[in-house]
């Protein structure tokens, strides 16, 4: 079985480095102190959290259709992709297309209990970002605008 690859773009990289250097900084004003850091890195842990399961059920969907996955690429805070062949048939294309937003949604159900519940800098933090991370996800890719998965998932599986 060939490997699997991680591409993070330096857009990825920065914009998540800006997300904890942001939180630890908003963290600190609102008198954290030293946990203010351990805040930014749960936000990061967050995000990376939403997308990997995100990013995940679309390659789990993909591979129980036959799909091939060829790797997952990172192309910024809210960009994410599952590099992979094209689907044999229109319903494996549209239930690998909605795995991820459903995943989403059923992790956004976990997120907002959490978020309306955990308290201080550390489970508050990751509480609040996965929950927006999170609606972020489903939103962003249940709108019927070119590119997101409800409108790849209604076009149908691409031939090259
Ligand atoms: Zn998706």
């Amino acid at each position: 079985m060939p490997e699997a690859r991680l591409q993070l773009t330096r857009r990825a990289v920065a914009e998540h480095a800006m997300l904890v250097a942001g939180v630890t900084g908003a963290l600190l004003v609102r008198g954290a102190g030293s946990r203010a850091m351990l805040g930014g890195v749960a936000a990061l842990a967050a995000v990376l959290t939403s997308t990997a399961v995100h990013e995940g059920a679309h390659a789990l969907a993909a591979r129980l259709h036959g799909i091939r996955v060829h790797g997952l690429v990172v192309r910024g805070l809210v960009s994410a992709a599952v590099r992979r062949s094209p689907a044999h048939d229109a319903r494996g294309h549209a239930l690998t297309c909605l795995a991820g937003p459903a995943a989403s949604g059923a992790l956004l159900a976990v997120a907002v209990p959490l978020a309306l519940t955990a308290r201080g800098a550390v489970w508050g933090t990751y509480g609040q970002v996965l929950a927006l991370a999170d609606a972020v996800a489903v939103l962003g890719s249940v709108l019927p605008l070119p590119g997101t998965d409800a409108a790849r998932a209604l076009a149908g599986p691409v031939r090259a």
